[in-house]
C-alpha cells in the first residue's frame, strides 16, 4: 500500500479517517494523472513504478521493483548528471529534484522525460523514501529541437545557415589555437561564393525558378564537399563552404576550380536550359584569424574582388585587398555624389568619311569633371558605374545631352547630309525596362531626327537576353534610330549573331587597327571584317586611327569610315563646334 506524504517528516498520530481519506485521494491522482508515479523505499531498496510508469517506457507489463530498472535504461551521456543532481536532493542540497534526460523505452529507442521528485526524512533527518513522478516530455523537445535546427539552418535549401557557419568557424579557430603547428600554415580554407547574374534568372525567369536553382547549386556543392567540411547559404545567392582540414593552398585552389566547373555546368529547370557562374573568395585559415566574423569578411572582401576582376573565377584574400577595396567603395560613393550633381561632361570625337573626305558625324564620349583630378575619363568609372546600377541615370543624361547638342549642331551648321551622333549604350541601360520609352522621349524632347542618332552597343551586351534583345534592336531600327557594334572583334562576334541583330555598321576595335601596320594577324583581321561588312551591306568604321600608315593600310582595303587620333581627340563641345564652324581648317586634306 503506498503511502505518501507531501511533508518532509511522518507524523504517527494521524488519525485513521484523515489516513484513509488521504490514500483515496492519492490512490486516484497516481491512476489519473498522465504523469508517472514512482515510490522508492530508501532503506528497503523496493521502488514502486506506477501503470502509467511503465506505460511510458511501452510496458504492459510488470518490471522488477528494483531501482536499477530505472537507472539502467537512462542513456549513458545523461547518467552523471542525473546522479549528480539525485544524490544534490538526498544530501539535502535542493529542495527539489528536477531533471530532464533520455530514457530507454521497451523498443530500445530514447526519449526525453523530465523526473521530479522530493525525498521524505525520518525524526533524525535520515532520507527513508523518495517519491515522485515522470513526464514524457519528448515533443516538446521535439519541438525546441526543430526550433534550434531553424535557427540555425536555411529554409530553402536545408543547408546550416550563416549563425551555424559562424559557429562550425568558431572552433575551427579554437582548433587552431590548440594546435602546435608551425606558423602560418594553413589549417582551413573558408570560400564565400555568389552567383553571378542570379538577379538577371529571377528577373526574367521568375522567383520559383531561382529557388530551383538555388537547390541545385546546394546539392551540387554538398556532393563536391568532405563529410569533415561545412556548405552554408548564407542568405539570397550567397553560399560558404568551410574546408575544415586543409594542408596546402593548392588544395584549395583545386577544390575553387572544382566548384567553378561545377557551377558553371549548365541545368535544366523545366523548359528552360540556365547557364549561371559563381564568383568565389578565399579565407586561408591561418593563426592570424580570432573570430568568425573575420573570416567571412575577409572572404567576402575577396569575392568582390573577384566580382570586379570579370566574375566566374576566384580570388584570395590578401591584405593590399583592402585598401583596394575601400578604394573602390570610395570611388562608388563619390560617382553616385557626381551624378546627383551631375559632374559629368560630353566629349566629342569626329567621325571621318574616306570617300566624301568629310566629317559625318561625332561619337559622344563622357567625362567625369572630378572637382579635385579634373577630367576623369570613362575607363575608370564605367565599369563601377555599371556595377551600382548609377549608368542608368548617366545614360539617361548623356543620351539626352548628346541628342539636344547634335540637334543644335544641325540647326547652326546644315549640311548635305545632317550630321551624326553616336552614342555608346551600356547593357544595363540596353536592357532597362524604359529604354524604349525614354529614347522615344529624347528624341521627341530634343527633335532630333532618329536617323542622325546611332547607338554604340558591344556585342556581350546582347547575349544574356539574345531573344528580348532581337526584339529591341527590331524595335529601335523601326524607330529609324543607326545601330553600331561597337569594338567589333574583341567578343563573342560570329556571322549568326550579326546576322539575327541586324545592325547596320561594324567598329572594327582600336587593338587591331593600332597592330595592323607590325602584326599581320591584326591586319588579316581588319581585311576580313571590311569584307564581312561589305558582304553584309554594313558600314565599317575603323577606330583608334593613330597614324598615316594605319590610314593609308585602311583605304586599301576600301575602310569606308574611319575615327581616331589622326584625325582629332574628343573635343569640348566649344572646339568641336569651331571645328564645325570652319571645316576647311579642320579637313587637313593632306591626310585624307
Ligand atoms: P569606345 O566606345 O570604343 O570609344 C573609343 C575610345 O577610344 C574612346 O576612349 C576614345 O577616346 C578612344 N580613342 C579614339 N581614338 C583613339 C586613338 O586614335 N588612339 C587611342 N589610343 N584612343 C582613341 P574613351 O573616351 O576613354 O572611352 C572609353 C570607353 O568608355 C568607350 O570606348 C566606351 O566603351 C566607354 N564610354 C565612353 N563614354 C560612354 C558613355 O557615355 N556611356 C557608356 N556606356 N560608355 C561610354
Ligand atoms: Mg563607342
Ligand atoms: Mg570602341
Amino acid at each position: 500500500m503506498l503511502t505518501l506524504a507531501i511533508r518532509y517528516s511522518i507524523e504517527p498520530q494521524h488519525a485513521d479517517e484523515a489516513l484513509r481519506l488521504s490514500e483515496e485521494r492519492y490512490a486516484l491522482a497516481v491512476n489519473g494523472a498522465n504523469d508517472g508515479i514512482w515510490d522508492w523505499d530508501l532503506r528497503g531498496g523496493d521502488v514502486y513504478y506506477s501503470e502509467r510508469w511503465h506505460k511510458i517506457l511501452g510496458f504492459d507489463d510488470q518490471l522488477p521493483a528494483t531501482i536499477n530498472t530505472w537507472t539502467d535504461r537512462i542513456h549513458d551521456d545523461d547518467k552523471a548528471d542525473f546522479n549528480r543532481e539525485l544524490e544534490a536532493h538526498l544530501a539535502g542540497n535542493s529542495s527539489h529534484f528536477s531533471h530532464e534526460y533520455r530514457i530507454r523505452t521497451k523498443s530500445s529507442e530514447f526519449i526525453w522525460v523530465l523526473s521530479r521528485g522530493i525525498a521524505v526524512t525520518d525524526h533524525d533527518g535520515q532520507c527513508v523514501r523518495m517519491a515522485g513522478s515522470i513526464t514524457d516530455i519528448s515533443p516538446r523537445k521535439r519541438a525546441e529541437e526543430q526550433l534550434i535546427h531553424d535557427a540555425l539552418h536555411d529554409h530553402l535549401t536545408g543547408l546550416p545557415n550563416r549563425n551555424l557557419m559562424i559557429d562550425r568557424l568558431g572552433h575551427a579557430i579554437e582548433r587552431i589555437r590548440d594546435s602546435d603547428r608551425e606558423m602560418h600554415t594553413i589549417e582551413f580554407a573558408v570560400l564565400f561564393l555568389d552567383l553571378d547574374r542570379f538577379k538577371n534568372i529571377t528577373d526574367s525567369l521568375g522567383h520559383s525558378i531561382g529557388d530551383v536553382l538555388l537547390n541545385l547549386i546546394a546539392s551540387k556543392l554538398g556532393e563536391i564537399t568532405r563529410p569533415g567540411d561545412t556548405v552554408a547559404r548564407l542568405g539570397g545567392d550567397e553560399f560558404a563552404i568551410l574546408l575544415s582540414d586543409v594542408n596546402s593552398l593548392s588544395e584549395v585552389t583545386h577544390f575553387a576550380d572544382r566548384v567553378l566547373a561545377e557551377c558553371a555546368m549548365p541545368v535544366k529547370i523545366k523548359s528552360h536550359e540556365i547557364c549561371t557562374t559563381v564568383s568565389i573568395g578565399i579565407a586561408l585559415g591561418t593563426e592570424q584569424y580570432t573570430s568568425s566574423h573575420e573570416v567571412l569578411r575577409d572572404s567576402d572582401l575577396a569575392m568582390y574582388w573577384a566580382k570586379s576582376e570579370g566574375k566566374d573565377c576566384y580570388q584570395i584574400f590578401d591584405r593590399e585587398m583592402h585598401s583596394r577595396v575601400v578604394k573602390q567603395q570610395r570611388l562608388e560613393l563619390e560617382l553616385r555624389q557626381a551624378v546627383e550633381k551631375k559632374e559629368f561632361v560630353i566629349n566629342y570625337q569626329p567621325i571621318v568619311s574616306l570617300t566624301s573626305k568629310s566629317m559625318v558625324g561625332f561619337e559622344a564620349l563622357i567625362r567625369w569633371n572630378h572637382p579635385l583630378r579634373g577630367l576623369v575619363g570613362p575607363n575608370e568609372f564605367i565599369s563601377t558605374a555599371e556595377e551600382t546600377g548609377l549608368i542608368v541615370p548617366l545614360g539617361w543624361w548623356t543620351l539626352l545631352e548628346a541628342c539636344k547638342q547634335a540637334k543644335q549642331w544641325q540647326q547652326d551648321f546644315s549640311s548635305e547630309q545632317p550630321l551624326s551622333i553616336s552614342v555608346n549604350i551600356s547593357g544595363k541601360l540596353f536592357n532597362h525596362p524604359d529604354m524604349m520609352t525614354n529614347l522615344r522621349r529624347i528624341l521627341r524632347e530634343t527633335r532630333l531626327p532618329p536617323s542622325s542618332l546611332r547607338l554604340e552597343i558591344t556585342e556581350s551586351v546582347l547575349l544574356d537576353h539574345a531573344e528580348e534583345s532581337v526584339a529591341k534592336l527590331d524595335e529601335m531600327r523601326n524607330l529609324g534610330v543607326g545601330l553600331h557594334v561597337d569594338d567589333f572583334g574583341t567578343g563573342y562576334s560570329s556571322l549568326s549573331y550579326l546576322q539575327k541583330f541586324n545592325y547596320d555598321t561594324l567598329k572594327i576595335d582600336r587593338s587591331f587597327v593600332n597592330q595592323m601596320v607590325n602584326n599581320n594577324g591584326s591586319s588579316a583581321i581588319v581585311q576580313s571584317i571590311i569584307a564581312l561588312g561589305k558582304l553584309l551591306h554594313m558600314n565599317i568604321i575603323a577606330e583608334g586611327v593613330e597614324n598615316r600608315e594605319q590610314l593609308e593600310r585602311l583605304k586599301k582595303l576600301g575602310c569606308p569610315q574611319v575615327q581616331g587620333y589622326l584625325f582629332s581627340k574628343p573635343l569640348d563641345t566649344n572646339t568641336a563646334t569651331r571645328l564645325l564652324a570652319s571645316p576647311i581648317q579642320y579637313s587637313s586634306t593632306y591626310v585624307m
